[in-house]
């Protein structure tokens, strides 16, 4: 699967990524405790990571949960929404370049190997789904596209039909205001009654909701999505690969 990756190019600048050995010091920055030779995740990120990029990567460390005022929504962000980050996630959403996808999903696993670890079993991972229309457009979701990859690396079941968007809205970034952001997107999900599992059997094993999201910047997706979920007596918490929110605010 995916060749072109054992070429050993750095996929955050395009320049070889062949001698990388990132010291400990290095990968504790990303939050990687173990450099052990056989983990595989650490592997794709020393081939398709240059140490220059590694070090200017926004990370949000070591501080990268936060709620939102007047909301108990834990949500979890591994990077600030600044560049290369930025480029990365636009190049991936408009053309779907599929080695981005695989990049995210094994730095957010690598960075955050307990929180996986710790839900393995425990959780489902549902992608904020897109409205019909958006998604014939783009051709694909880009949130189902790395939340199945972490899925997959986490033993999680991904449930990118458990949400269904059930208007569509305009784009968040179109939006002049927080305020008209919220009526955009007010009760525009709920729970899709032909799932593969449903929100029943979700609360009677005791699972947690992981939503999952490329970015967020109000978090106001995040928390209607998470409403009908809330609705339903389950716990529900988001992880998101970027933020502009700006952690210094609270
Ligand atoms: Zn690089």
């Amino acid at each position: 699967m995916l060749n072109f990756l054992q070429a050993e190019n750095c996929l955050v600048c395009n320049l070889s990524a062949g001698n990388n050995f990132f010291r400990q010091s290095e990968l504790l920055r990303l939050g990687v405790l173990e450099n052990r030779k056989d983990n595989q995740h650490l592997l794709f990120l020393k081939r398709h990571t240059c140490k220059d990029c590694l070090s200017r990567l926004p990370l949000l460390f070591p501080k990268n949960t936060w709620c939102f005022d007047h909301t108990d929504l834990e949500i979890r962000a591994l990077f600030s929404y600044k560049e290369p980050i930025k480029r990365m996630l636009l190049s991936y959403k408009f053309y779907h370049n599929i080695y981005l996808a695989n990049w995210f999903a094994e730095v957010m696993f690598l960075a955050w190997q307990q929180f996986w670890l710790d839900h393995r079993k425990q959780a489902v991972i549902v992608p904020i789904p897109l409205g019909k229309k958006r998604l014939k457009q783009r051709g694909f979701n880009q949130a189902t596209g790395i939340a199945e990859l972490i899925a997959d690396f986490s033993e999680i079941t991904c449930l990118p039909d458990l949400l269904i968007r059930q208007r569509e809205t305009s784009r968040q970034t179109e939006m002049r205001n927080r305020a008209a952001r919220h009526t955009n997107l007010r009760d525009a999900f709920k729970i899709n009654p032909e799932s593969d599992v449903s929100t029943l059997k979700i609360k009677q094993e005791n699972l947690t909701v992981i939503l999952f999201d490329d970015v967020t910047t109000t978090g106001i997706t995040l928390f209607e999505a998470a409403k009908p979920l809330l609705n339903q007596g389950l716990q529900v918490c988001a992880a998101v690969v970027a933020t502009e929110h700006q952690m210094s605010d609270l």
